[in-house]
């Protein structure tokens, strides 16, 4: 039992300490919600909501997508809740002799041999997560990283001092039910033979040893540092977006009240991306699949979410004082991040996809971009031959609108102004319509859907383009006059579905539109074809069986969860799909997506170069994708890589030529 004196400075301490925490929890709070209006409602779906925490906090569930780090860590995750009881215990104790939150029967002598397991199993997490970060030290953490060093000692020192607490009180004599303890137990062989003012010692020493190592955590969340995500991930987590993960958010540009679009300063970031911000354990999954970090280039996923962490934390006292608005306070874009970092996203959402606490990333970029185009008219160059081109000739390269349907000539494609209505809406895109490559994926489609005798018919010279890499490049303006005229135009014809080719197509269509009003039935044709061929409308019957190396388009893949339609196809179609090394939902980026596609790529190695490489290495002798984006810059990749062999082409185009 503590003596007066000691309990007396106990009570300071845990004053003094819970005085501090409550001050930097409030002002982490106001910091958050100082931030700017959410677009989102963050509240909807709460049993979805709930679910889905449960699966990320308790499960683990992105954690664990690295197994061995996954095991150590939810050990420590599972410790923290199960130790809940043993902290309250242990501070209610020196004030409420003999106090157990859980009674004094059977439920609380489970408890202790509960435990006492845990504080060896968290012991075990600690020393495996140790020895990843300080002895093999995997580029994606930081180093060296002293705080995480103090975290680990605080937490086992925690564990330990709890054991060796319980194991000189059942050494002393002193612990009621020593049999329930299995782990302190043990321990208190080693202290036979002691003393027992030395037995009373260490029980005092380990019992402030545990309260402190306590209090000395939770400094460490509030100071903040990274362990923060302890309280702001799972809240995070809770509030993540429900919109489609491809929808960017809609900016209401015709508001006359605003002075300014997009983001310049960190107090225009939403109260949701500062909650980001500071939920960020800094990990570096983020960057592990990223395709900027892997080239080399300026744009470093978990570089730019510390780095605008850190100047929020900084400029706070600013912002809290209102002093920001009269200052200014630093601009993001060319100040805190690198202007190159700003414009060398693709949008893949590799970062999106793989990080533990849900940290929106794409969204903080655009949101940048979209102050940079719309209040500065500061963007790379040749974007804006793009932007003129989409405006005038409604599509990025500038050909002749009427041209649109060429591609069709003499392949007897109906159109809807002619028809009026059709089943099936050929939403052909433009790298269908103008591209050599996307009009062999068009042609091939016409040839698919006309074996399937699917009643059909396309837009022609009414189609237009979706301005979707425009709105990535931070040009909504552009991108929402597109939007208008294509759901005006749509609104004109029935049908009853739109079929497309591009998985950028799809998204806009598909996610985007139900925010301007406009719901469609959307299918992407690697699905398309699958449901022919379940139908039995479609018989392939050419089969090779040769190997074709399948490359997943970013905005198919993690923006739309679609990985095996395309490879269903290809089965289909008698070729066996092989997969590079990064697939599927880890798979790498071509470089073409966030409007890349029409920007040089000047700094570090080029992705389209490494990713036709790792397709390369399928040994396959031929590749397949699903996204004209996707084939031109892999064509592009493989033809400078010398490996010009392995040709590229899209699933339609093998789904049509097994039609024989
Ligand atoms: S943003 Fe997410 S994935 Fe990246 S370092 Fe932070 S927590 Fe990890
Ligand atoms: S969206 Fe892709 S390119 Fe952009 S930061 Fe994330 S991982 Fe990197």
């Amino acid at each position: 039992m503590p003596t007066l004196p000691e309990k007396i400075v106990f009570a300071l301490v845990v004053l003094g300490a819970a005085a501090w925490f409550a001050r930097r929890a409030v002002f982490l709070t106001r910091l958050v919600r100082a931030g700017a209006p959410d677009p989102d409602t963050r509240i909807d779906r709460p049993l979805r909501r709930a679910a889905s925490v449960m699966a990320d906090v308790l499960g683990q569930r992105r954690v664990f997508r690295k197994p061995l780090v996954g095991a150590f860590h939810i050990l420590i995750v599972w410790g923290f809740f199960v130790f809940a009881v043993n902290t309250i215990n242990h501070f209610a104790g020196p004030f409420l002799p003999g106090f157990n939150l859980l009674g004094h029967g059977a439920l609380a002598r489970w408890y202790a041999a509960t435990a006492d397991v845990f504080a060896v199993l968290i012991i075990a997490g600690v020393l495996g997560l140790a020895f990843r970060r300080h002895v093999l030290r995997p580029a994606s953490l930081t180093r060296p990283s002293v705080e995480s060093a103090f975290v680990f000692a605080f937490i086992g020192g925690a564990m330990a001092a709890y054991l060796l607490d319980y194991a000189a009180h059942i050494a002393l004599g002193l612990e009621a039910d020593p049999g329930s303890h299995v782990v302190s137990a043990a321990l208190a062989s080693v202290f036979t033979g002691l003393d027992e003012t030395v037995l009373h010692l260490v029980a005092r020493a380990t019992w402030w040893l545990d309260a402190l190592a306590h209090l000395a955590l939770v400094a460490l969340l509030f100071i903040p540092t990274k362990h923060l995500h302890l309280l702001a991930g799972p809240v995070n987590l809770l509030l993540r977006r429900t919109r489609p993960r491809g929808a960017l958010s809609v900016m209401d540009l015709e508001d006359e009240a605003a002075e300014s679009f997009g983001v310049a300063k960190v107090q225009e970031f939403t109260w949701k991306q500062n909650l980001d911000l500071l939920a960020c354990i800094e990990c570096g999954r983020c960057q592990d699949f990223c395709p900027t970090h892997r080239t080399g280039k300026a744009l470093h996923p978990k570089q730019l979410i510390v780095d605008l962490k850190h100047h929020l934390l900084r400029e706070g006292p600013r912002i809290l004082a209102g002093k920001e608005a009269e200052e200014g306070g630093a601009a993001l874009a060319g100040g805190v991040v690198d202007t190159e970092a700003v414009w060398a996203c693709t949008t893949c959402a590799a970062c999106v996809e793989h990080c533990p606490m849900g940290i929106e990333h794409i969204d903080k970029l655009v949101d940048l971009r979209r102050h940079q185009v719309l209040m500065e008219a500061s963007f790379p160059e040749q974007a804006d031959g793009a932007f003129r081109n989409m405006e005038t000739a409604g599509n990025p390269w500038g050909f002749a609108p009427s041209a649109r349907a060429a591609w069709a000539d003499g392949l007897d494609v109906p159109l809807i102004s002619a028809k009026g209505r059709a089943e099936v809406l050929f939403w052909v895109g433009c790298a269908g319509s103008y591209d050599d490559r996307g009009k062999r994926t068009s042609t091939a489609m016409v040839k698919i859907l006309k074996a399937a005798g699917v009643d059909f018919a396309i837009l022609g010279p009414e189609e237009r383009c979706t301005c979707e890499s425009a709105r990535r490049l931070g040009n909504e303006y552009l991108y929402q006059s597109a939007t208008r005229e294509i759901i005006e135009t749509l609104g004109r014809y029935s049908f009853d579905r739109i079929l497309v080719t591009c998985p950028h197509c799809l998204n806009t269509l598909a996610n985007e539109y139900p925010a301007f009003g406009a719901t469609y039935r959307v299918t992407h044709h690697a699905e398309f074809i699958g449901e022919l061929i379940d139908s039995g409308k479609l018989t392939p019957k050419a089969r090779t069986g040769n190997a074709v190396a399948v490359h997943d388009s970013c905005y198919l893949a993690r923006h739309n969860g679609i990985t095996e339609a395309p490879r269903r196809v290809l089965e289909a179609a008698g070729r066996r799909p092989a997969d590079p090394a990064a697939s599927g939902l880890k798979g790498l980026c071509c470089g073409a997506g966030g409007g890349r596609m029409w920007l040089e790529e000047t700094a570090g190695e080029r992705i389209n170069r490494v990713r036709a490489a790792e397709l390369a290495a399928t040994g396959a002798g031929a590749a397949a994708t699903a996204c004209p984006f996707c084939a031109t810059m892999l064509a592009d990749g493989l033809k400078a890589n010398d490996r010009g062999d392995v040709e590229i082409r899209d699933i339609a185009e093998y789904a049509a030529d097994s039609l024989g």
